[in-house]
């Protein structure tokens, strides 16, 4: 098979290519830009095309893909948000994508921020090179005992709530559906007012749907308690940002971590350290001491990586052979 990857980096071009090494009739093309209407005629010639968060697989670049013969789009990433099923079902072009990686991956980076950000490590970073060894400015809390609210407890929230649980955290989950695990480690779920209500801090780890969109708003945000920490590793329209903007001026937001914005198509995964910021709502997030913003790194590890590999190759090999795809995604 041909397969066209897209929004690709050296690092997704080398666990590809070690993982499919187990299928050594295939050719791989690796694009750097994006997958969409604009870029498909790239796709001519292949049955599949390998995609990523950022790759907009919307109706105008599947009706496209179904003309140059495009069979299968293989998302490397558990969200699909990006890709209109509706529509690739409807043209015959099946969607597979890697639903669980590494969720320690993400849950660790949420945890890390939520140390960060109350003990100020990225300050005080800076300060100790500066030849700064006041202390003034970086008083923390002690984590134990505080109440940890966690909105969506499917694989990434059960091991966050794990981790959190560790530390002292009492955890408060709110899901659609109870997950027996977290409720074992001590979890109470309770309703979504409750969690805000009662939250010293709150971690999202539910998907991006209708329902959850701008999840954190004014109004979910005056519920909250003076001083809240919110951490977004999920999607970033989770959050209203100029809601949090408000929240963070106000002091209502004590603290903020973001591992996803609302607008990153525009931003991240590329090196932009040379140009204007153009996006002023995101300048106005990264003048505030108390935000820590990563660029969607969080899923970030050698392991989650090789996963990544290992799912999408398997996928293919599926493919091939007309074997049932696992990870197939049809529309509900
Ligand atoms: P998952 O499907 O295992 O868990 C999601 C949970 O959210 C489920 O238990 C589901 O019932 C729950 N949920 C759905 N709607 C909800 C609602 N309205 N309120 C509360 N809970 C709700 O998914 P996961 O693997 O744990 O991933 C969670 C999210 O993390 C993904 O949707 C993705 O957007 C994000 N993610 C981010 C990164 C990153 O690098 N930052 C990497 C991977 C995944």
């Amino acid at each position: 098979m041909r397969i066209a990857c897209f929004d690709a980096r050296r690092y997704d071009r080398e666990f590809l290519l070690r993982a499919a090494q187990q299928r050594p009739d295939d050719e791989w093309i690796f694009f750097e830009n994006r997958l969409s209407s604009d870029t498909a005629e790239q796709a001519r010639g292949f049955d599949v095309v390998c995609v990523f968060v950022h790759d907009r697989v919307d109706k105008p670049t599947l009706e496209r893909l179904a003309q140059l013969g495009v069979r299968l789009v293989a998302l490397r990433c558990a969200g699909f948000n990006n890709v209109d099923l509706v529509t690739a079902q409807h043209l015959g072009i099946r969607v597979v994508r890697v639903p669980a990686y590494s969720p320690y991956a993400v849950a660790e980076h949420a945890a890390g921020m939520v140390l960060s950000l109350n003990r100020r490590f990225h300050r005080a970073y800076h300060r100790v090179r500066d030849g700064n060894f006041a202390l003034d400015g970086l008083l923390g809390f002690d984590l134990h005992g505080k109440t940890v609210g966690v909105v969506g407890t499917g694989r990434i929230g059960e091991v966050f709530c794990r981790i959190m649980t560790g530390l002292g955290g009492i955890i408060l989950a709110h899901d659609l559906h109870e997950n027996p695990n977290v409720t074992a480690m001590g979890g109470t779920y309770v309703g979504i007012e409750q969690l805000f209500q009662s939250a010293d801090i709150i971690s999202l780890h539910c998907p991006l749907l209708p329902s959850t969109r701008h999840l954190i708003n004014d109004q979910t945000l005056a519920s909250m308690k003076q001083g809240v920490m919110i951490i977004n590793t999920s999607r970033g329209a989770l959050v209203d940002t100029l809601a949090v903007i408000r929240g963070l001026k106000s002091g209502k937001i004590g603290y903020l971590g973001l591992d996803v914005y609302e607008e990153e198509d525009s931003l991240f995964f590329e090196d932009r350290s040379e140009e204007v910021l153009q996006d002023d709502v995101f300048a106005r997030l990264l003048t505030f001491p108390n935000v820590l913003v990563t660029a969607h790194q969080a899923f970030f590890t050698q392991q989650a990586l090789e996963q990544i590999a290992a799912t999408t190759l398997a996928s293919l090999d599926a493919f091939a052979q007309s074997q049932p795809l696992r990870y197939e995604i049809l529309p509900s």
